[in-house]
């Protein structure tokens, strides 16, 4: 009778192996690939973007927990990224060869196939909302150059009279005078499974630097840089745009774990080291399947990249970042790991009068013991905090420009 039993038990794990825990949902963030050797030395500046990264998963889980819908999250990361100076998108983006921001972005939601982009617009803000408001408003798929420009402008997206708004000290420089060598990575991305089950992918991008006037990269191109379908997986890539879209990477990944039934990391693996490598085609990729299996593979000395999920079962909460080949666990609920932050401190005098403004009422007894900035965004404190029967907990607040800070648990 064991036996029977042992063997049944047997061929159910090998029919149905040992899942990872199910998750409830998954949130995949890049900030672009390339060789960043600059960043080797510098760790004051890795720590930059190790916090960027981490900001752009914490207003991923916010806008989660506010409306559990992936495209919500996807709009709200990549505006965030699009505001931030530090990548290659937005504000920070890289120069045409003629001293131009020429910025590309798309949106697709794998629940219906529908998709938005606009490609070489000057003018626009935030590109990934005029990708989403094509998506909803006209019957295309992508607009380009001036009349994405005008389409955004009629369409009450805020939008800019002069191209320099897209500029930095550190873009400038290169308008001022052109650098082939000095390339700027930092395309961004973002995928996510939600809460419903629906897979979501944007990206964003200045382009290439230098890239000639006109030139159109793989990231507003559905199927190149960008796809997402629930029966297969939501893809954000950035690289040397040329190489992703003869590849077809986004939507060559989506047909192999959907039609040739790959697991997304073997499939993403090949794509990544075998069609495309480093010398032809370097860059990397983010993507989710409908189980929340994900993989963030890149060819290049490195990738900005993070990964935030929550479990269904358990409810335990794992953030992970990385640039180079290292992850670094930001968020690990399951072994009690929090607030790992890389600007983790004692806490000041400013900090308390956060803590208690936020906790004025709050359920519980909690005493900060520390605390971590977001410094990039300057928005978020993670407190680690001693409950009254000394277990420790954090503690999330989020302060606003203006008003009263919030506690995000
Ligand atoms: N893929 C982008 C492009 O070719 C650039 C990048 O990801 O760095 O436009």
């Amino acid at each position: 009778m064991k036996k029977v039993l042992f063997t049944l038990l047997m061929m159910n794990v090998i029919l149905h192996p040992i899942q990872a825990q199910e998750k409830e949902y998954v949130i995949l963030v890049h900030g672009g690939a390339g060789v960043m050797s600059a960043l080797q030395e510098h760790p004051e500046q890795r720590d930059m973007y190790y916090a960027a990264l981490d900001s752009a998963l914490q207003i991923g889980e916010r806008q989660m927990q506010l409306t559990g819908k992936g495209v919500d999250v996807v709009l709200a990361v990549i505006n965030y990224f699009e505001s931030n100076p530090l990548f290659n998108s937005g504000i920070g983006a890289t120069v045409s060869a003629a001293g131009q921001f020429e910025l590309d972005a798309s949106i697709m939601e794998g629940k219906d196939l529908s998709a938005g982009s606009v490609a070489g617009v000057k003018h626009i803000k935030h590109p990934i909302n005029a990708a989403y408001a094509v998506k909803k408003m006209t019957p295309h798929v992508m607009l380009s150059g001036d009349g994405a420009d005008q389409f955004a402008a009629e369409n009450g997206l805020e939008t800019v009279k002069d191209n320099l708004y897209f500029a930095t000290p550190k873009t400038m420089k290169w308008v001022e005078k052109f650098k082939e060598e000095s390339k700027k990575n930092g395309t961004v991305g973002c995928v996510v499974l939600d809460k419903e089950g629906n897979l979501t992918a944007g990206t964003s991008t200045g382009g290439m630097l230098g890239k000639k006037y006109g030139r159109i990269g793989d990231a507003p191109i559905i199927g190149a840089g960008t796809y997402a379908d629930n029966s297969g997986c939501a893809v954000s890539c950035t690289g040397h745009g040329e190489y992703f879209i003869r590849h077809s990477v986004a939507s060559n990944l989506n047909f192999r774990v959907k039609f040739l039934k790959q697991p997304i990391e073997e499939a993403a693996q090949e794509i990544i080291f075998k069609e495309l490598n480093s010398e032809e085609g370097n860059g990397g990729l983010i993507a989710v399947d409908k189980e929340g299996n994900y993989t963030m593979p890149f060819n290049s000395g490195g990738m900005f990249r993070g990964v935030l999920y929550r479990e269904k079962n358990t409810g335990y909460l794992t953030e992970e970042v990385g640039i180079f080949k290292e992850t670094k666990k930001m968020i690990d609920e399951k072994s009690n790991l929090v607030g790992a932050f890389t600007h983790q401190r004692p806490v000041t005098k400013e900090d308390l009068k956060i803590f208690n403004d936020a906790t004025k009422g709050y359920k519980e007894k909690l005493v900060p013991l520390s605390v971590g900035t977001q410094v990039v965004a300057g928005i978020n404190y993670l407190f680690i905090c001693k409950k009254e029967n000394g277990t420790k907990v954090s503690l999330k607040i989020f302060k606003p420009l203006k008003g009263k800070p919030r506690i995000i648990e």
